[in-house]
């Protein structure tokens, strides 16, 4: 094996552009030469150096049939191998079918109420705590609720409401929630970090994310929204706060998770969470088999998934498409 192919087969290499940096010129040539001849045998149109394909145009499944392995197993080569996220590994162990239309394919999914609510109060609380890291103090609440209004004004633009759905009444219900969390949670948090971008290797595989709030103890807090109360922190939220745990410096393994509530009277229910060895484990084993999946281009549509219904899944006549058969409406 020559030099250059030594180079070429290094892992390392791969993840870490930073490699090439002291190759001279004529060997990046040469390099680049040798992965187009091979890439050409694979697929004759497309080089390394393409930019990754932002496949959204409408019917792109007909240039990538569910049968062309082969193509699927190039296009996620190139970005799997790149980087991985806790809710990649949510959704392709949930339907790996649905990782393949979001992530190989870039299919658009339309926002639901539910999501644009969420998004909503997510960021007028990002406001607020990015404000309290300067002042110490949070934002007076009727202010929380007028920056929440316009939050709500925008996703509302970009949201597919069902028929059964009223923009207006969801926006009163974001705005209770949002005065719930200020008058009941945000005085008991002192922000250290907020949007925190995080970024290592759990087991090999490159991983990124981002941690809402770190608290100055290193608590990582998130804030979610549901229509019914959990009972418990659930094994991929588990999941996601051991990776967070693993890829951050100064996290404590200590967690919060806020779940607002939009019961008919609001509520705010906490649940504290400390990452086990168990959930370090599971991250160690679970990236690399992932990432082997996603790798190997074979994906199956989980029809018994809870969220599987044209109600739930946006790629619902894509999947019908490539895969035949009829989804539930809900
Ligand atoms: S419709 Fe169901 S099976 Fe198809 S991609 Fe969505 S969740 Fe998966």
């Amino acid at each position: 094996m020559g030099e250059l192919d030594e180079v070429l087969s290094s892992t390392v290499c791969r993840l870490n552009p930073q490699f090439f940096d002291r190759l001279h010129s004529e060997e990046l040539f040469q390099i680049r030469h040798n992965l187009d001849a091979v890439l050409e045998q694979c697929e004759p149109h497309r080089s390394p150096f393409d930019v990754a394909p932002k496949l959204i145009a409408p019917g792109i499944t007909d240039l990538v049939p569910v049968g062309n392995r082969a193509l699927r197993k190039n296009v996620i080569a190139t970005e799997a191998e790149v980087v991985l996220s806790p809710s990649q590994v949510r959704t392709f162990l949930g339907c790996s079918a649905k990782w393949w239309f979001k992530y190989g394919l870039h299919l658009p999914e339309p926002k639901t109420a539910s999501l644009a609510l969420g998004l909503a109060i997510h960021s007028a609380l990002e406001v607020n705590f990015r404000e309290k890291l300067q002042t110490g103090k949070d934002l007076e609440t009727a202010g929380m609720v007028m920056i929440f209004r316009d939050a709500w004004r925008e996703q509302v633009g970009e949201t597919e409401f069902r028929e059964d759905e009223d923009p207006a009444e969801l926006g009163q219900v974001g705005e209770q929630l949002i005065v719930k969390y200020m008058q009941e949670a945000a005085p008991t948090i002192e922000p250290a970090a907020v949007e925190l971008p995080v970024e290592g290797c759990v087991a090999g595989v490159p991983v990124r994310g981002r941690i809402d709030l770190m608290d100055v103890t290193g608590r990582v807090t998130d804030v979610k929204t549901a229509a019914r109360r959990p009972s418990c922190v659930s094994p991929d939220y588990a999941f996601q706060l051991a990776t967070y745990r693993q890829l951050t410096r100064g996290a404590s393994g200590e967690a919060r998770l806020d779940t607002l509530v939009r019961t008919k009277t609001v509520q705010l229910v906490r649940h504290d969470y400390t990452v086990s060895d168990q959930d370090l484990l599971a991250t160690q084993v679970i990236y690399p088999l992932v990432r082997e999946g996603m790798q190997n281009g074979l994906y199956f549509p989980n029809r018994q998934s809870m969220l599987c219904s044209r109600r739930h899944c946006a790629y619902w006549r894509q999947c019908e498409k490539e895969f035949g058969g009829t989804l539930a409406e809900s």
